[in-house]
C-alpha cells in the first residue's frame, strides 16, 4: 500500500533510543556466548519471547542481563553497529543515541574513555557500511547515580567527550522518588561546559517533573514530556518557547502511562504547538521499531501524512547537529519526501 511504503522510506532522525535496551536478540546470545554468561533463557525463540515487555520489574531484569554481558569496548563497538545497521534498513540517516556509563564503567578495564572509543569505533563501521550517523547522550542514572551524579556529568562534559560525539547530558532510570531538583548541581556544571542539558520526564512522573527540569536543569529537549497535557500553563510554556519533546508511545503504553494508542495525547499536544518528536526508546524490548512507531501514529492516534512529515522534520530541526548540517539534512529530506510521495502516488502537500 502506498502509505505504508512511504512511510518506509521516508528519511528520519530518531533522537530517543537507549543503546542498551536496543540490543536484539540475537546480539544479546553472540555476547553471552563469547563470555560464557548464562541468561535466564538459551534458545533463540525463547529469549525472543523472553524480550517481550511483561511489566516493569520483569523489563529490569532484561536490563541487568544485558548489563552482564557488556564486559569490553569489543562489545559496544558490536551492538553499536548492529544498531547503525537496523536504523539505516528503516532509512533512519542520524540518531543521538543514549546510554548509561555508571552500568559498565565499574567493570575491569572499562573506563569512561574506553567505553567511548568502543562505542565510536562501532559507529564508523556502522557509518561506512550503512551511510549512517549517530550522536551521544549519556545519561545519570536517577535511581543508581545521585552520589556521583556530579562526576559523572565531569566525565559526560569533558573535551574529550565533546570531541567525540557527546552532544548531550541525559537524565534517565526512575523518575518516582527522584525529581530533577536533585541533579541540579550535575546539569549545571555540564552547562559551564558547553553541553545542553536532555533529561527524562513527564513519563512516570507528571508536570512538576518537566517544570523542575526546566527551571533547575535548565533542559533544552524534554525526553517524554507528554504528561505536559495534564497542565495548560506548561503546555502554553512548551509552545511559547518551542522546547522540543521526545514521544515515545509504544514505550508508554507499555509502562502502562496510556491504556492504548487512541488514548496517547501526541495529536493533541502537536495540535497545540508543541514541537513533538516521534521515537521508539527500547524498540525491541516494547516490540516496536521507529517505523512502526509512525505506522501507530498514522493509524491509531490520528496523525495525517503531513503532520508526520512535520513531525520527522521537527525532529531533524533539534538534533544537536550544527546549523549548516541540519539546513543541509532539511533541504535533502523534504526532497525526498516530495520524490517519495510522486513515486507512492499520494498527494503532494
Ligand atoms: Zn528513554
Amino acid at each position: 500500500m502506498g502509505v505504508d511504503d512511504y512511510i518506509w522510506a521516508m528519511p528520519k532522525v530518531e533522537l530517543h533510543l537507549h543503546l542498551e535496551g536496543s540490543i536484539r536478540p540475537e546480539i544479546l546470545l553472540e555476547l553471552a556466548d563469547r563470555h560464557g554468561v548464562e541468561l535466564p533463557v538459551k534458545s533463540l525463540e525463547d529469549v525472543q519471547r523472553w524480550y517481550i515487555f511483561r511489566d516493569f520489574d520483569h523489563f529490569v531484569q532484561i536490563y541487568i542481563n544485558i548489563v552482564k554481558v557488556l564486559l569490553n569496548p569489543d562489545d559496544f563497538s558490536l551492538i553499536t553497529y548492529d544498531l547503525g545497521r537496523t536504523l539505516a534498513a528503516q532509512n533512519v540517516r542520524y540518531a543521538e543515541v543514549t546510554w548509561t556509563p555508571s552500568l559498565h564503567v565499574n567493570k575491569p578495564g572499562m573506563s569512561f574513555e574506553h567505553l567511548l572509543d568502543g562505542i565510536n569505533h562501532g559507529l564508523d563501521l556502522a557509518r561506512q557500511a550503512f551511510g549512517i550517523d549517530m550522536r551521544w547522550i549519556p545519561d545519570i542514572a536517577r535511581n543508581l547515580d545521585a552520589k556521583i551524579a556530579v562526576k559523572l556529568a565531569k566525565w559526560i562534559s569533558s573535551p574529550y567527550a565533546q570531541a567525540n560525539g557527546v552532544v548531550a547530558l541525559g537524565l534517565g532510570g526512575q523518575e518516582v522518588g527522584y525529581p530533577p531538583e536533585l541533579f541540579e548541581d550535575a546539569f549545571t556544571l555540564a552547562r559551564q561546559n558547553g553541553l545542553p542539558g536532555n533529561p527524562h520526564a513527564g513519563e512516570m512522573m507528571g508536570p512538576e517533573s518537566i517544570w523542575g527540569s526546566l527551571r533547575n536543569l535548565q533542559a533544552v529537549r524534554i525526553g517524554h514530556g507528554v504528561r505536559a497535557i495534564e497542565d495548560p500553563e506548561l503546555v502554553d510554556y512548551l509552545v511559547e518557547h518551542q522546547v522540543p519533546i521526545e514521544v515515545n508511545p509504544t514505550s508508554n503504553l507499555c509502562l502502562g502511562v496510556y491504556p492504548n494508542y487512541g488514548a496517547h495525547p501526541i495529536k493533541t499536544l502537536f495540535d497545540a504547538g508543541v514541537l513533538v518528536t516521534l521515537n521508539s526508546d527500547d524498540p525491541p524490548m516494547f516490540n516496536t521499531t521507529i517505523n512502526d512507531e509512525y505506522y501507530h501514529a498514522y493509524y491509531d492516534c490520528g496523525l495525517s501524512l503531513d503532520e508526520l512529515e512535520t513531525i520527522a522534520l521537527n525532529a531533524v530541526k533539534v538534533t544537536y547537529l550544527p546549523d549548516h548540517q541540519k539546513a543541509k539534512m532539511l533541504t535533502q529530506f523534504e526532497a525526498e519526501y516530495r520524490h517519495l510521495r510522486r513515486v507512492h502516488g499520494l498527494n503532494e502537500r
